[in-house]
């Protein structure tokens, strides 16, 4: 299956059929990323002021962060942006919209597993019964490079979910850091491309280097301190072993900020909304004309189930005025309904709710305290 053939089948990656893997000595990162990008954008994290680290275009490739432990925000904005403008209209020509869509070929370095689990459940969301052709354009058009995680932090739990921190699918191309090499696996054929294009640059991987990446994982794997249990969590929500006192609880410790839901790379909701251009905006001898027929732009934007107005209907009546019920709505989404729609998850163990949740109420946090419940 090609590359392209991703689109609109929501599910499925282009698995190469002879998977290879090289070694790349790590003098000669810079270079091939230098390469890459004179044909895609490059994105790859990088260490802000604040310190964090987030995933951004590339301008100097010596910005590119190596040896981060996690990136403050998922790779969801990458397909998924926070503000996407779908099209301008004008009702100079009721009906008829200027697309403004414009899915550049893209390169994404340094993506960690749980990033890529994420995007194959959310591959799963936004092509379930219709295919979502913003997501599915730049699904195409972007190859994603991870790099399994040697130091997890405390926070990372996808060693208990299957989804870290090393993967054996979904990528294109898995990189793992074996102190002055890379170990280089190739998932697709579109990571195989980009790899033969700069061959010369890639040896063959031999024993040693198998021995090396094995024991790196293993590693890896042992850091993690005890397992959060979603299935656990899954059983006692359908026996009803968690009482409403658990979520007022845990209502009385949210601020309502929205932070879990704008980091999570799971959590996909989003509003339309339309902007028009104001009459302040054009020259005073068009504004008579642009009031007539006036003129914007249509865009999507996140949207969060922990804020009030999420589910406030046109009548003004809202079911979810709660928070309680708000936040148990999030739990039930995750734990119950992503499982009996995509057979999965709703979480990758990515932890980005545990650092930014100042009531200490994230999923993990949730996970051991319904325990002993
Ligand atoms: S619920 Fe929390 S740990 Fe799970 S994927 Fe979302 S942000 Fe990551
Ligand atoms: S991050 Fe924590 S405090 Fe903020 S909305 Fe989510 S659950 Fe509530």
């Amino acid at each position: 299956m090609s590359s392209a053939e991703r689109m609109g089948e929501g599910i499925g990656l282009d698995m190469a059929e002879d998977r290879e893997d090289y070694i790349l000595n790590k003098d000669h990162l810079f270079y091939w990323l230098r390469q890459l990008r004179k044909t895609a954008e490059l994105i790859a994290p990088k260490r802000e002021l604040s310190g964090e680290i987030t995933f951004t275009t590339v301008v100097n490739i010596h910005d590119i962060a190596l040896n981060y432990t996690a990136p403050i925000l998922s790779t969801k904005h990458i397909l998924f942006p926070q503000t996407d403008i779908m099209f301008k209209y004008s009702l100079k020509v009721p009906g008829k919209v200027q697309s403004t869509f414009n899915a550049r070929k893209k390169v994404v370095f340094g993506v960690p597993s749980c990033g890529i689990s994420a995007l194959l459940i959310a591959d799963r969301v936004f092509g379930n019964g219709y295919t979502d052709l913003y997501y599915f354009a730049r699904r195409k058009n972007t190859i994603f490079v991870s790099i399994g995680c040697n130091n997890p932090l405390q926070t990372c739990f996808c060693y208990s979910l299957g989804t870290g921190p090393f993967l054996d699918h979904g990528f294109d191309i898995q990189l793992t850091d074996l102190g002055d090499r890379y170990f280089v696996q190739t998932g697709t054929d579109a990571g195989k491309t980009i790899i033969m294009q700069y061959r010369f640059l890639f040896d063959e991987a031999d024993k040693e280097d198998y021995d090396d990446q094995y024991e790196t994982m293993l590693t890896a794997q042992s850091k993690f301190e005890g397992r959060i249990d979603l299935e656990l969590y899954r059983k006692k929500l359908e026996n009803g072993q968690i009482n409403e006192a658990f979520y007022e609880w845990t209502a009385d410790r949210c601020f309502e900020c929205g932070g879990c839901t704008y980091l999570c790379p799971l959590c996909l909701c989003f509003n339309i909304i339309d902007v028009e251009e104001t009459a302040k905006s054009v020259t005073p001898e068009k504004s008579k004309d642009f009031l007539k027929t006036p003129s914007g732009e249509r865009f999507r934007i996140w949207d969060s189930c922990m804020f009030a107005g999420f589910t406030k209907m046109a009548g003004g009546v809202n079911p979810h005025w709660n928070k309680k019920d708000r936040i148990k709505r999030w739990h039930y989404h995750k734990i119950l309904y992503y499982p009996e729609k995509y057979n999965v998850f709703g979480c990758v163990g990515c932890g980005l709710c545990t650092i930014t949740c100042p009531g200490k109420i994230d999923m993990a946090n949730t996970v051991i305290r319904i325990k002993n419940l």
